[in-house]
């Protein structure tokens, strides 16, 4: 890190800013990004003056909205990566199938990702819903909100009300009960012709209109296809049902596995993420 091309004179300035960039990033795959960050920070200062305030003002802006993009992508890869390594040693049937992860701020939000790995639904295993986990994963890392996820092989907690992982999912939402909102998240085949389906039991879910509305308007504004009640959740015994008759707001969201997984789909994957992340913060606020 410290290697960086630049003049003796601006090593205090450098260090200051490399001290308050490691805080804000910490993982070391991003490292490169960062001295070239801070290397387009020193540019900006040694230029400084007050006719350029401006200038430097975008370039700062445009850096950091850069660097949110390729942090959530970079998070992303690393969690699909780790859902391949739990993909191989998850063949057997596990009671401790699940992980919940509690922010340190206060949220309002629980994201839910129940088919990260093969599910056993009628007797038989069903595939994950590639990419589901590493976006869940990714999502929760971003905006800090409260989150389940499958890390084994197990009962489908999203077609059986009899599994661990709703009994763990209740208890947590009593013992937290400032989230109002559970997002399932699951991935959709290539096939169809969505980006994200949001399922609300048609509009049963969402007690409160706006609320949805604040929803769909993120994924429409981010030129994603978005449809409505495609999997509507409201036919098994769903996460997303399960929640709304404890008597939260809930909403199950089916993503295009083809954009999470497919290199030639990195807009839409970047689009996606920030989607999401600018939807849930302002959920929050809403809320
Ligand atoms: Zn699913």
């Amino acid at each position: 890190m410290v290697n960086g091309h630049y003049h003796n004179n601006s090593k205090v300035t450098y260090s200051i800013y490399e001290n308050w960039l490691s805080t804000y990033i910490t993982d070391s795959s991003i490292q490169a990004m960062k001295v070239i960050y801070c290397n387009s920070i020193y540019l900006s200062y040694k230029v400084y003056t007050m006719k350029n305030f401006i200038f430097i003002f975008l370039l700062v802006s445009s850096s950091f909205a850069l660097q949110d993009d390729l942090s959530l992508q970079t998070y992303f890869k690393n969690y699909l990566n780790y859902f391949n390594t739990l993909r191989r040693s998850s063949e057997t049937l596990h009671d401790d199938y699940f992980k919940i992860v509690t922010p340190q701020i206060t949220s309002k939000v629980l994201i839910s990702a129940p088919h990260t790995l093969p599910h056993l639904r009628k007797g038989k295993y069903k595939w994950a819903d590639s990419g589901s986990g590493a976006l869940a994963l990714t999502l929760q890392r971003a905006t800090k909100t409260h989150l389940i996820y499958t890390t084994r092989s197990g009962v489908d907690p999203n077609y059986y009300d009899k599994s661990l992982y709703k009994v763990a999912l209740k208890k947590y939402l009593q013992e937290h009960p400032e989230i109002e909102l559970v997002i399932d998240i699951h991935g959709a085949s290539p096939k169809r012709s969505f980006d994200v389906d949001l399922g609300t039991m048609h509009h049963k879910s969402i007690r409160n209109v706006e609320l949805y509305k604040l929803i769909k308007s993120h994924f429409d504004q981010s030129k994603l296809k978005v449809s409505e009640n495609f999997f509507s959740a409201s036919k098994a015994e769903t996460i997303t049902k399960f929640a709304f008759n404890l008597g939260l707001n809930s909403i199950q969201m089916e993503n295009n596995v083809a954009n999470l997984l497919y290199p030639e789909k990195k807009l839409s994957l970047n689009r996606l993420l920030r989607a999401y992340t600018n939807c849930i913060l302002h959920l929050e606020e809403a809320l």
